[in-house]
């Protein structure tokens, strides 16, 4: 008896398909790029001068531009960035236009970010490589009063007031979205208004999830509570008749998080080791495929990519299926993004875009993300080399 063929693993090895869209000249840079980065005083001491050099307003846009912002940024309006996600396009890659600027906090800064996404939804439903819009809620309004909505403080008339234009400018996105034929991710902050946020995007859903998945939430895995979370938020979906969209992340404030619990002496709510959010994130995934949950698979985690590959594969989810999306961010993890792509998976790549002065807070996540930890190489840093040997580069 002859054995059935094993349908072998997705392998994000094959860097010659991860780096196909770079030139040599373009490689070099990223080599450059990648190996600051990965020394942690050069890149620290590095991002706190160029963010002094902004506020002296030297001339150090250009370099920026050149150099991180270029490498990690569409550019910094949608038209420029536009012409990243078609560079994308060509290689199947697909793109979200992200806002990535941190806005003033006061109402006139939420009616531009909000006129800018809407924006930025227009400009996507010109292209068929632009499937999504995202947004973050606390770039729409103040996040003061969602902290005291979720405390349970009585708010005062003009907080009321300042809400309920919250509330209309979420359902303005979403109803875009939902008018032009788009999806839309409503972004996960932090734990102390995080409840206000889903109950935001379940009204959005209610609303707009009914003949096809508009709206996503996201769930961040390294809280200890969102499996529950999302398995609840999921059964209320089915009991009320809409279609459910989940966006799971191991979540990106952690510090921030435990920093708070420790100070104000509450339940830590992030999980007790990295263990414990890979387990519950996985554990998200194969839930999700499991009840054919519309799924936003947003991670740089190999591991937790391909097990996704092969729970779509035992339930006979094709890779081009509408209802799996993976998700990374621009200028990272490219050996996920395009040797996915390369295999008929859908993928959408986070494009942020904005000023440049403005998108600094982002940069500096990015440089933190990718510097070296305990003298191991990022894994960013290791591809390129190795690319930059396979093609015999100095
Ligand atoms: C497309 C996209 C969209 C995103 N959207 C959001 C969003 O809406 N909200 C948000 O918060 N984040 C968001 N993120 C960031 C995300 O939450 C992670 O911070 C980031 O992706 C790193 O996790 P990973 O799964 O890629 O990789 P990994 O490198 O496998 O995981 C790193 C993550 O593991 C967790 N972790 C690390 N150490 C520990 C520890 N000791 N104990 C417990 N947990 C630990 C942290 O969450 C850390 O970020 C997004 C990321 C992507 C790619």
């Amino acid at each position: 008896m002859r054995a059935m063929p094993v349908k072998p693993t997705i392998s994000f090895e094959n860097l010659e398909v991860a780096f196909a869209s770079k030139s040599n000249a373009e490689l070099r840079k990223m080599y450059l790029i990648f190996a600051t980065l990965n020394n942690n005083l050069v890149s620290s001491i590095g991002i706190k001068l160029a963010n002094l050099a902004f506020q002296l307003h030297l001339p150090v846009k250009g370099i920026m531009k050149k150099t991180m912002f270029g490498h990690f940024c569409g550019g910094e309006t949608i038209a420029e960035s536009v012409l990243a996600c078609r560079q994308l396009a060509k290689y199947g890659v697909h793109s979200i236009l992200d806002l990535s600027v941190e806005g003033k906090g006061d109402e006139a800064s939420f009616e531009a970010t909000t006129e800018e996404i809407y924006q930025t939804l227009v400009e996507s439903a010109k292209t068929e490589y632009m499937p999504f819009g995202v947004f973050k809620v606390t770039g729409l309004g103040d996040y003061r009063i969602l902290e005291k909505i979720q405390a349970n403080q009585a708010l005062t008339p003009a907080e009321q007031e300042a809400f309920a234009r919250l509330e209309g400018r979420v359902d303005r996105l979403c109803k875009t979205a939902h008018d032009l034929g788009l999806k839309i991710l409503v972004d996960a902050e932090e734990s102390w208004f995080q409840n206000v946020i889903d109950d935001l995007a379940y009204a959005a859903m209610a609303k707009y999830n009914s003949s096809r998945c508009v709206v996503y939430n996201t769930y961040q895995m390294y809280r200890h509570d969102s499996l529950a979370r999302l398995k609840q938020a999921y059964q209320v979906a089915q009991e009320q008749g809409y279609l459910f969209g989940a966006k799971p992340v191991r979540g990106a404030y952690m510090e921030k998080e435990r920093a708070r619990a420790q100070a104000e002496g509450y339940v830590d709510p992030i999980q007790p080791n990295k263990a414990a959010t890979d387990q519950d994130y996985d554990a998200a995934i194969r839930y999700s495929v499991e009840n054919h949950i519309h799924l936003v698979c947003a991670t740089h985690n190999e591991k937790s990519s391909v097990a996704l590959t092969e729970l779509m594969e035992l339930h006979g989810i094709a890779a081009d299926s509408e209802l799996v999306f993976f998700s990374q961010l621009y200028g990272m993890s490219d050996s996920i993004s395009y040797n996915l792509a390369k295999s008929g998976y859908r993928v959408v790549k986070y494009v942020p875009y904005g000023p440049v002065e403005k998108v600094m807070p982002y940069l500096s996540r990015r440089a933190s993300e990718n510097s070296s930890i305990a003298g191991q190489s990022s894994r960013e840093f290791e591809l390129v080399r190795k690319e930059m040997t396979r093609r015999r580069l100095k």
